[in-house]
């Protein structure tokens, strides 16, 4: 499948923030510089290399992010598949961008080792929040992917399943965790067709089937609410029916024994309202016009869900007695389950601008009190990012792996370690024999010391000797692992004991 060819005028048209002509340039001139990079290259679906880019870019700004993270997704493949260099990028665009472009090429350079698949998984799974010392790397990769995922077609069968299972145990949840929603189900729904096609396609058949049936009812009940809510007042935003996702379906049927009839939000309707008050004034209505299912009135407004979720859910008996599944949010909500984080910081930037807002801010913003403390943390320092823009940065590292560091071998392996380990904890975590023959080490392609303390995403170089060696005791002084330690002590253990 070959998706609809766009333009940079796609990307700008999508933009959450304000279009400045500073964010406008930016992001034209991110665009020149990818396009003249990539040209002549071509997908394997056949499209220009440059529509990838321009998907990856529009899938960002849908999210919400600007123009600094627009333009490191225009730019995200062009250091690894073309001649312009990362130094290059940084020059034209500043460190701030390369910085984010680099993220994402490291993160695409984790290799599958072996058959251990779970460990891959694992190891992607960390290095994604380790590499997301920036939030920004990881919303470039999951745009990337979803435009991958969306021409998956393209590739052969062994690469369907391998990006596919990715999608579902890596991308999915980080999505997921960082609360958007939309593109998690996205994501979900893409790599279940080719990870269990029999499945897909069995349900995405019965929820053709009960949607058709239940259209009718469907329309009837969206109609009937729409006037009574007009009626009360209410101040209706949108209203509209809705299906579940495939996958999300597929998950319920299995607890059900694949029993289709047990699940009651297979079909739905979704209700926008300004403010929450009309939430709950809105909830009153629906439960008199139609009788509501005892013990399925769900209130995430009051009691968000952990990733910040907020709606209200309730099942109705509609029309004729049919089953269907209201949510009633208000339209700030319904972005941020859709666009998560995001959202949040596209809200702050407009609430600063509003001085009403400002007054209601409180009665209105209803931040939820489960909400992430991190993605509270977040949106403080987005406040900041007017005044210092380096601040800013700093506050943007994920805090989680503090104690934790993450390099690679120069295949992509992934290796943990603790903060301040060397190149010899890294070469013992590698292979015994490695620590054992140690000569010498480099980080990212520079000679270091052996007790150089490594730093996050370095890809750490060891050198060997070829003849068997025993390690030095001086190692005892700066290695920080008792894998090592207890390495080099065995060592001489067995020296003393010839
Ligand atoms: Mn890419």
């Amino acid at each position: 499948m070959i998706k609809k060819e766009i333009t940079i005028e796609d990307v700008l048209k999508n933009l959450k923030v304000a279009r400045t002509s500073h964010r406008e340039t930016l992001i034209r001139n991110a665009y020149a510089v990818a396009k003249e990079a990539h040209h002549g290259q071509k997908r394997k679906s056949g499209e220009e290399y440059i529509q990838h880019a321009l998907y990856t870019a529009l899938n960002i700004a849908k999210m919400g992010m600007r123009s600094k993270t627009i333009s490191a997704g225009l730019l995200h493949d062009v250091p690894e598949d073309t001649s312009v260099t990362l130094e290059e990028v940084e020059e034209k665009f500043g460190s701030e961008i390369a910085f984010m472009v680099n993220g994402v090429t490291k993160l695409g350079k984790i290799r599958l080792r072996g058959t251990k698949e779970e460990l891959y998984l694992e190891n992607l799974r960390k290095m994604f929040f380790a590499m997301a010392s920036d939030i920004r790397v990881v919303i470039i990769k999951l745009a990337d992917r979803m435009h991958n995922m969306e021409t998956l077609s393209a590739l052969p069968p062994d690469k369907q399943k391998r990006i596919s299972l990715e999608t579902m145990e890596v991308f999915a949840p980080i999505a997921n965790r960082l609360g958007i929603g939309e593109i998690k189900g996205k994501l979900e729904d893409l790599a279940f067709k080719y990870l269990d096609c029999e499945n897909f396609e069995l349900v995405t058949n019965l929820q053709k089937e009960e949607y058709k049936q239940s259209k009718q009812y469907l329309d009837k009940a969206v109609l009937e609410l729409k006037q009574q809510l007009l009626k009360e007042g209410i101040k209706v935003e949108k209203i509209f029916g809705r299906t579940k996702h495939p996958y999300r379906l597929f998950q319920k049927m299995k607890k059900h024994d694949m029993n289709i009839d047990k699940i009651y939000d297979l079909i739905g309707i979704r209700i926008i309202v300004p403010d929450v008050s009309s939430c709950y004034e809105t909830l009153g209505i629906v439960h008199n016009k139609y009788r509501p299912l005892v013990g399925r009135i769900k209130d995430y407004i009051s009691l968000p869900k952990p990733n910040g979720y907020q709606s209200i859910h309730t099942t109705i008996f509609g029309p004729e007695g049919k089953i269907l599944e209201v949510q009633i949010r208000t339209g700030q909500m319904d972005d941020e389950a859709e666009f998560g984080i995001a959202a949040h910081w596209v809200y702050s930037e407009k609430e600063k601008k509003s001085f009403k807002n400002f007054f209601f801010r409180k009665k209105e913003q209803t931040i939820p009190e489960k909400e992430l403390a991190w993605v509270k943390q977040l949106r403080e320092w987005q406040n900041e990012i007017g005044k210092d823009n380096s601040e800013f940065m700093e506050g943007l590292k994920i805090e989680f792996f503090k104690n934790h560091i993450f390099a690679f071998t120069p295949m992509g392996e992934v290796i943990e370690l603790p903060e301040d380990a060397t190149p010899i904890d890294f070469a013992y975590k590698v292979h015994s024999e490695i620590g054992n023959r140690a000569t010498g080490a480099k980080a990212d392609g520079k000679m270091v010391t052996l007790d150089y303390k490594i730093r996050n995403g370095q890809v750490i170089d060891i050198m060997t000797s070829r003849d068997p060696k025993r390690p030095s005791r001086d190692w005892l002084r700066f290695v920080r692992t008792s894998l090592a330690k207890s390495n080099i002590e065995r060592a001489f253990r067995k020296e003393s004991n010839k």
